[in-house]
């Protein structure tokens, strides 16, 4: 076997099932995937001669994070609108995007920019919702990310300027280009149960089926989606989905903070997986989702960072962190959502919630080489005593060094290598004032 990269004398925090930590290892990179874990001294001479070798001395190796909730292209919005309920805020960037978002290439510039934010904080493969998602493909592609993202459904006219008419067409054309694509992810993406009709849930469900791709829609954010749809469809949120046969293990569910114990038990029972948002739901004062009962119920809960007009940036590190502390709080115990626990919704959950968890979300042999190197000599960052404590907890997406996705470099000491950050920084300072206009208008 050929080995293309070896990287050696990390700790490596594999993320595996056991949670399995390697002092002083390497791990053997042939092509897109990990040929093995190993010792420093199993390494033969055969396999050093031809490899880069990189050394990590003093770094911590980990599988990249996957964000199972973002919207790259709301970077363009950052900061627009604050302080605002929900529904007032959708409102406003609503009437922004119409006007800014109408222009594809705008589309791209926000992916590429998500995209780059990412990739520099250690995500390596993230579920995108956004209006173009060809343009998200395309951006992914070129970046080298792994994207997963499909069709939008949307009752109304979208914010690209398309109808609802065009979304199923545009929905199976996704398939058609990027479902052959091993490195990438296709699935259908209603955005709401308020904003899409059961009969364009209906379809988008039965798209995904029909292709053997995801099913992704926001859930159970806020009290007043669900007053509405309580108003409208005399059930809630997830028995309403429930009722459109929407619930499976191919189904990812964002936000799910007003959930009872009998649609908690509907969600493990079906095998859907829920994206905690923690950030996003404390900004937009949506509430606690209940993490911990999810958890205790069996249902496959993981981590996104929602779009940076919901949150500010898309920070993983953020997300974990907040996981892990916030439903302390809320539920008056320290002892809930463990740090290991909260890794691995960043992680190995994530993989499994795009039914992937033999090729992602752990460092093992023969999964993808999507991995990164986080830097932990910081003055925040030290003494440590259990590295699993100290990712959650301690560090930042500051501290991430390199970034490899299938065995490619991605971020070598912090700078980007397929990403023109100087060019998206001119193209965004011309795009600007037209999106400050729309405040105006
Ligand atoms: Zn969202």
């Amino acid at each position: 076997m050929n080995i293309d990269l070896i990287v050696k004398n990390a700790t490596i925090i594999t993320c595996s099932q056991d949670h399995e930590i390697h002092e002083n290892a390497a791990i053997l990179v042939s092509g897109n995937r990990i040929e093995r874990v190993s010792m420093i001294d199993d390494i033969t001479a055969q396999e050093l001669a031809g490899a880069r070798v990189i050394d990590a001395a003093g770094k911590i190796l980990m599988p990249g994070l996957i964000n199972m909730h973002a919207h790259c292209g709301d970077t363009l919005f950052r900061g627009l609108v604050e302080n605002s309920p929900l529904e007032i805020w959708l409102q406003t960037v609503w009437k922004a995007q119409a006007v800014v978002l109408a222009e594809a290439e705008n589309c791209r510039l926000g992916s590429e920019l998500g995209i780059a934010e990412l990739l520099l904080g250690g995500t390596t493969t993230v579920m995108d919702n956004y209006w173009s998602p060809d343009q998200t493909f395309e951006a992914a592609i070129d970046a080298g990310i792994r994207m997963a993202t499909g069709g939008i459904f949307f009752d109304e006219d979208g914010m690209d300027g398309h109808s609802s008419e065009h979304r199923p067409t545009q929905a199976r054309e996704l398939f058609d280009r990027y479902g052959n694509n091993s490195e990438l992810f296709v699935g259908t993406m209603p955005h709401g149960t308020y904003t899409a009709g059961p009969e364009n849930i209906r379809i988008a469900v039965e798209i995904a089926n029909q292709n053997n791709g995801f099913f992704s829609i926001h859930a159970a954010e806020t009290k007043v989606e669900q007053q509405t749809i309580l108003e409208r469809y005399q059930t809630s949120v997830i028995r309403h989905l429930n009722n459109l046969n929407a619930l499976s293990p191919r189904t990812v569910l964002a936000h799910c903070v007003h959930v009872d114990d009998e649609e908690i038990d509907l969600m493990a029972q079906s095998g859907t997986n829920v994206v905690h948002n923690p950030l996003s739901n404390l900004k937009l004062a949506s509430g606690f989702a209940p993490v911990p009962k999810m958890l205790d119920a069996g249902v496959n809960v993981v981590l996104g960072t929602d779009g940076a007009i919901s949150g500010n940036d898309m920070d993983m590190w953020l997300s974990m962190r907040l996981a892990a502390t916030i439903h302390k709080a809320a539920s008056d115990n320290p002892a809930v959502i463990s740090s290991r626990e909260t890794l691995h919704m960043a992680t190995l959950n994530g993989a499994r919630a795009l039914g992937a968890e033999d090729i992602l979300g752990s460092i093992e042999a023969g999964k993808r080489a999507d991995f990164i190197l986080v830097d932990i000599s910081g003055p925040h960052a030290m003494p440590m005593f259990d590295p699993i404590n100290h990712l959650v907890f301690s560090a930042s997406k500051n501290d991430v060094r390199d970034v490899f996705v299938s065995g490619r470099q991605v971020v070598e000491n912090r700078q980007l290598l397929t990403i023109d950050m100087a060019g998206i920084q001119s193209r965004l300072a011309r795009l600007q004032p037209i999106i400050y206009a729309t405040l105006q208008s």
